[in-house]
Order: structure tokens, then sequence, then C-alpha cells
């Protein structure tokens, strides 16, 4: 007999026949002979109509109750797939996150996981029953409703996996796997059969949100082995795990696009210490997530500094960034949206040379402007316009070739 973590996503419990076949294929693995703990999302579309709500009553929601509204979205996922169960002949008990155990920080609508006491749902599981936990929350220990981030459906069903030492852990979406790009920019992306943490981690960071990045984080940290699959076949999906030799062979794990991206870039500002330090002071003050930073060569005793950011993030930056750049007596800033990121991801690229070079060359021949460039050990990421991104993604996951190797 073993013990399974299954997490089913939003789409995968979008409505009621969808419900019931997650309820059937929960009930089919415990009639196999196996303790079955599943984790639900919201059903698709409930989360973001909430926030929408709450957007309409407030213009900036205040974080406490934002949690308390967000967390009723996965609450009636929890309760619709034990009645699903019931239903079809089975036990199962239906638990929120707090009486599962689930305690956070108290950092509202971003709670990390502190701590897991899953000690209610070993004695449901002793007792027979399918346990049915809410994703994507927790409590603080006051007592209060936290959320664990956008995606943190896939959190808790990683660390409830670690928490109470699953043999196996499974994330039932909506795509068969990982693949080589997101099917839905690049049709004819191939699912990989095993990917690294790391490599799973940088394209989830990157704008592969299939996984939620932190919990890809948690999973390595722990050692999770988990397998990313569909809720509607039976097909092997992708297993996500520690490196294996083998898989340094191949250069490119997969190509990933994030969009909303903007850029700012604060012109001829004076060449001297303590500016740069200045400028990212107040860009943090305001709570502010900078991603790529470049600074170029000085000329005249001046250089200019662009960084990206969110797209959202346009309205705080025009509104306070200018005082800063006024006080260190840089000539001014500008502001854009619309453009993306676009990144190659691949251990392999620890022991091959040459990845970047053909990265630019097949953009160079669309004609396709790199803005900014940024890299590590494992990636190569390209700023471009955001109205070419799923060109440039198809073009490059085309150029690697279905091996994914420099020589196609
Ligand atoms: P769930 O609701 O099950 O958590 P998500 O919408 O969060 O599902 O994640 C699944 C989606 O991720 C897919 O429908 C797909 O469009 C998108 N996606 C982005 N990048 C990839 C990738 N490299 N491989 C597979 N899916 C991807
Ligand atoms: N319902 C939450 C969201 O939409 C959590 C999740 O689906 O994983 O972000
Ligand atoms: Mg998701």
């Amino acid at each position: 007999m073993s013990l399974i973590v299954q997490k089913y996503g939003g789409t995968s419990v979008g409505n009621p026949d969808r419900i019931r076949n997650v309820a059937r294929r929960i009930l089919e693995t415990q009639r196999s002979g196996n303790d079955i703990v599943a984790v639900v999302s919201a059903m698709s579309g409930v989360t973001d109509n909430l926030i929408k709500l709450a957007r309409q009553v407030a213009t900036s929601p205040v974080e406490r109750e934002l949690d308390m509204l967000l967390a009723t979205g996965e609450q009636v996922t929890i309760a619709l797939t034990a009645m699903a169960i019931h239903d079809l002949g089975g036990h199962a008990v239906s638990l929120t996150g707090a009486q599962a155990g689930i305690l956070t920080d108290s950092v509202h609508t971003r709670a990390k996981i502190a701590q897991l006491l899953p000690k209610p749902i070993h004695s449901l599981l002793a007792a027979g029953n399918i346990v049915i936990v809410a994703g994507f929350q927790g409590k603080t220990s006051e007592g209060q409703v936290t959320t664990l981030g956008r995606g943190g459906s896939d959190l808790t069903a990683i660390a409830l996996a670690a928490a109470i030492q699953a043999d196996l852990c499974q994330i039932f979406t909506d795509v068969d796997g990982v693949y080589t790009c997101d099917p839905r920019i690049v049709k004819n992306a191939r699912k990989i059969a095993e990917i690294s943490y790391d490599e799973m981690l940088e394209m989830a960071s990157l704008g592969s949100k299939v996984m939620q990045a932190r919990s890809v984080e948690f999973a390595k940290k722990f050692g999770v082995v988990f397998e990313v699959r569909s809720t509607f076949n039976e097909e092997r999906g992708t297993l996500v795990k520690e490196a294996t030799d083998s898989m340094e062979k191949v250069v490119i794990r997969g190509v990933s696009v994030d969009r909303n991206q903007a850029k700012v870039t604060i012109t001829q500002v004076p060449d001297k210490p303590g500016t740069a330090s200045r400028i990212f002071n107040q860009i943090a003050a305001i709570n502010v997530n900078v991603d790529t930073i470049v600074q170029n060569v000085s000329e005249a005793g001046t250089t200019d500094i662009s960084f990206t950011t969110h797209a959202d993030e346009l309205p705080k930056i025009e509104k306070y960034l200018d005082p800063v750049v006024q006080e260190i007596e840089a000539k001014g800033f500008t502001a854009k949206g619309g453009i993306a990121k676009l990144s190659v991801v691949g251990i392999g690229m620890r022991s091959h040379s040459g990845v970047a070079a053909k990265m630019f060359e097949i953009l160079a021949l669309a004609g396709i402007n790199i803005q900014m460039i940024s890299t590590s050990e494992i990636k190569i990421s390209v700023i471009i316009d955001e109205n070419r991104v799923d060109e440039g993604a198809k073009l490059v996951h085309a150029g690697f070739g279905p091996q994914m190797n420099l020589d196609q």
C-alpha cells in the first residue's frame, strides 16, 4: 500500500462534471489499495474573479481581508469534491488549510509555510478516509487565514507530500506534463520525460507557470520527487527530480516566455559611488520587485541605468522615482511597458558553449531587437518587444531542433 498525494488544478475542477471526474480518479486510486490525500485548487477563474470583486469595493484591498476572501475559492472545491466522492460510494473528509495543520508566517497574500502538523490527516487516513485538502491556504500561529501566492496549491501539495512522507506526489493539470515550451505558444512543443529541479525552477521563475516556482524550490529542498501529468488521460507525465548525468547531454531543456514586463531607464546618472544604491533603495522602499539590471559604460562622467519590472508596477515607478532622479542629479527617466522576456534553460549549458551565440543569431535573422541580456549558469534571457515574443519563442524552439542541441 502506498501513500499518495495528488493535486488537481483549477481547470481540472472547473465544472461539476470535472469535479465528478476528479472524484472518480481519486476513488480509483484508493480502491487500488492506496491511502490518498488530494489537494484541490479553486475552480478555474474563481480566484481571478474574487480579486476583481475586491478591487471593485476597494482600490487597494487590505491584504488580511483579501486572504479571507481568496481562501473561500478552495473551500468551495474541497466540499464539492468530498460530496462527489460520497456520491460515488466512497468516504472523504474535506479540510481547510488550517484544519490540515498548515502553519505559515503572517505575510498575507504570499505567506511562507513555517510548519506542518499533519496529525489530523493521519488520523483520518487511518480511519479509511480520503482526505481532501484546500490548496493555497494556511493559518498563522495566531489563527489568521493566509494564502501562499498565486499557483500556491502546488506548494500545498508538495509541502504535504514532504510532511507525511508520501510515496508519490502527482500534480494533475490541463497539460500532459512539462513541455519544451508552453504548448499554447509553440504548437509542436514536446513533453519532457524528466527534468531537474534546477531547470524546472528556472523555467517556472522565467514564466512557465505550469508549476509555482516556490513549490519547486520546496521540492528541491526536501527532495520531493513529483510528476506533472494530465487530469484528462492516463498518459505518463513529466518527472521532476534531482539532475542525473544523462540530463546534462541535452543542452536546452526548454524555452520560457514572460510577458507584461516594463523597462525603466534612468539617463545620465552621475558615475560615482552611492547612486545605484540610492535608486534601488527607493525602488525597494516602494515594494517594487526589480528583475534584470543593466548599467552602461560611463561616458563623460555619466552612465545610463536600466532595469525591468512587472508592467503593473509602472504607476508606482512613475509616481515615486522622480524625486530620486532629481536628488542624484540624473537627467531624467523613461518607463515603458510592452516588453517581454524570452529565455532558454538547460543544465547542459554548464558543459556546452555557443548557446548564447545561437540564440542571438536566430533572433537577429528575424530582425528581433534584443534590448537587454541576462544570464546565469543554466539560462540565457533576453528582453525584447512583447509583440514579437511568441514569434521569437517559436524560432528559438525550432532553431535548437527536436534534440534541443547545438548541432542541428
Ligand atoms: P493548474 O490550474 O492545473 O494549476 P496552470 O494553468 O497553473 O494549471 O498550469 C498549466 C498551464 O501552464 C498549461 O495550460 C500551459 O498553458 C501552461 N504552461 C506554461 N509553460 C508550460 C510548459 N513549459 N509546459 C507545460 N505547460 C506550460
Ligand atoms: N487558486 C489559486 C490561484 O488561482 C491557487 C492555485 O490555483 O494554485 O492562484
Ligand atoms: Mg497552477
